[in-house]
């Protein structure tokens, strides 16, 4: 093994050349199992691409389950109207069915009716169910939904064995293989040893965009700090807490309730948390706490928070157990096994979604995804819906490759809106789809015809303008 210090502050090594055994030689290898990576490989199995998904942690779901990150909001836009199904729905469907899934009725969606939007107030789920509709002046009701993320884990392995994805779970991938700009595989590394398998597409749903530097593509850094995607974040549950009991002391000593929250935040511990409205769950609350981070792909980084956000979450707890009535008997229920991350890079592609695109009023011509745009206030109102062009997920110059996941085309300012996790579900279903097509029509994933893919996508429920 070759040592060089060429430079002191920087010592690398060269590692000798190896042969890696290929494992497997599919049509499309989805990298990252989390929900853009989920899309990806049901949608490009069922369209009939013979597909591999590799994901490092032992369960699929990404943030959605190992993240501890469990509420998929903005379906419908603040008038109600629902803007995202497809496989979104589906899943939503399919967690429903087993009694792990709660969202508002129908009926109740785009409501200013004072019982529901105080349903999820109460539950301190503003910002992802009630939103202010200012043409009525009033608090009305999205539809988002919360779904349980140990059923969920069952249920999209069911998914994939029912679409025939071939899965390695506990797999890390580590760099693309590479011939030229075409992207023709990837190696993993797992208790296996070092593998690679081949694809005639890969789709990077790795969320943090793992495959985009080796492979040469074009990235984007930028976020303007303080952002909602600069973050880290560790997420954990304390259950057995009694809300009636808390609601109680903080209606009859609202000053001596706030002293403690104060008293709690100055400790470094978190005061911020939702209530579990998931059936029989209604004990559990859910801390989302987000740290700002530098670099959140940095393993420094990431240990320093990990380590710091734990000994926090610990505080939060104890100080609310001995303090604050109604937590006498709780206990903290889990800690996310991986820590989440709100966004990073994103890739350069054919086309970088900029903030006047959340201003559009006519669809792209190659819209694959239509999300509900709920965050900007009075502009939300003039532009509810913000367009997705099947290019923001083409790297720019690399072949063979698509992005399926928070690392999409885009800058800051769409990013932090548009990449949560129904709207990575959005772009894995496209992506996916849009993989096999080009597999069987024999061309590159960049020259895939869209109209035909339009046509897919609908007939899969993904609601796109009319043609
Ligand atoms: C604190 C917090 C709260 C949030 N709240 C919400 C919310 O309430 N609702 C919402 O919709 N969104 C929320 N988000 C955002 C949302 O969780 C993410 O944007 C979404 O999960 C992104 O999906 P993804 O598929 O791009 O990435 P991820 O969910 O990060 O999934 C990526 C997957 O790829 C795997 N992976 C990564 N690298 C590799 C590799 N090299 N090899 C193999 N596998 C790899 C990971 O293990 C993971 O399974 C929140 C995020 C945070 C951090």
């Amino acid at each position: 093994m070759n040592i060089m210090n060429n430079n002191l502050s920087v010592k690398s090594i060269t590692e000798p050349a190896r042969e890696t055994k290929v494992c497997y030689e599919a049509d499309v290898v989805v990298v990252g199992g989390g929900p853009g990576g989920v899309g990806a490989a049901i949608c490009a199995a069922r369209s009939g691409a013979d597909t591999v998904l590799i994901e490092r942690y032992g369960h699929l779901g990404g943030m959605a389950t190992g993240g501890l990150v469990n509420i998929i909001p903005n379906l419908s836009d603040i008038y109600g109207e629902q803007h995202i199904a497809g496989i979104v729905q589906e899943i939503i469907d399919r967690m429903d069915a087993r009694g792990a899934a709660s969202y508002p009725q129908k009926p109740e969606w785009g409501t200013f009716e004072r019982k529901v939007v105080d349903r999820y107030l109460n539950a301190r789920m503003g910002n992802f169910f009630v939103r202010d509709n200012m043409k009525l002046d009033k608090e009305v009701v999205l539809y988002s939904a919360l779904i349980d993320p140990e059923v969920l884990k069952d249920e999209l392995n069911d998914m994939m064995k029912e679409a025939g994805v071939k899965l390695y779970l506990h797999s890390w991938s580590t760099q693309p293989v590479m011939e030229g700009n075409q992207v023709k595989g990837v190696i993993f590394e797992s208790k296996s040893g070092r593998q690679a398998v081949l694809g005639k597409v890969v789709i990077d749903s790795t969320g943090d965009g793992d495959l985009l530097i080796p492979s040469g593509a074009e990235v984007i850094t930028e976020m303007k700090r303080p952002s909602r995607i600069a973050n880290l974040a560790f997420c954990f549950w304390i259950t057995n807490v009694d809300n009636e009991k808390e609601d109680e002391f903080k209606a009859a000593q609202p000053e001596k309730y706030d002293e403690l929250m104060k008293e709690l935040t100055d400790k470094r511990g978190f005061a911020r948390h939702f209530r579990g409205l998931l059936k029989d769950q209604e004990n559990v609350i859910w801390f989302h706490p987000h740290i700002p981070a530098e670099d959140q792909t940095d393993v420094e980084e990431m240990t320093r928070i990990d380590i710091d956000t734990r000994k926090r979450a610990l505080i939060t707890y104890e100080f609310l157990k001995n303090y604050v009535p109604g937590y006498e008997k709780s206990y903290i229920m889990q800690t996310a096994p991986q820590l989440g991350t709100t966004g990073g890079k994103r890739v350069v592609g054919d086309y970088v979604l900029t903030e006047k695109d959340m201003n559009r009023e006519e669809p792209f011509e190659d819209t694959v995804a239509v999300f509900a745009g709920n965050d900007r206030d009075e502009l939300s109102h003039r532009y509810p819906k913000m367009y997705i062009p099947y290019r923001s997920l083409v790297p720019k110059n690399i072949e063979g490759l698509l992005v399926a996941c928070r690392a999409f085309s885009s800058e800051d300012s769409v990013n932090t809106h548009f990449n949560l996790i129904p709207h990575c579900l959005c772009f894995g279903q496209a992506a996916g789809t849009a993989a096999a097509k080009a597999l069987d029509s024999g061309v590159s994933v960049r020259d895939v015809d869209i109209k035909a893919l339009q046509k897919d996508l609908r007939n899969q429920g993904v609601i796109l303008p009319s043609s």
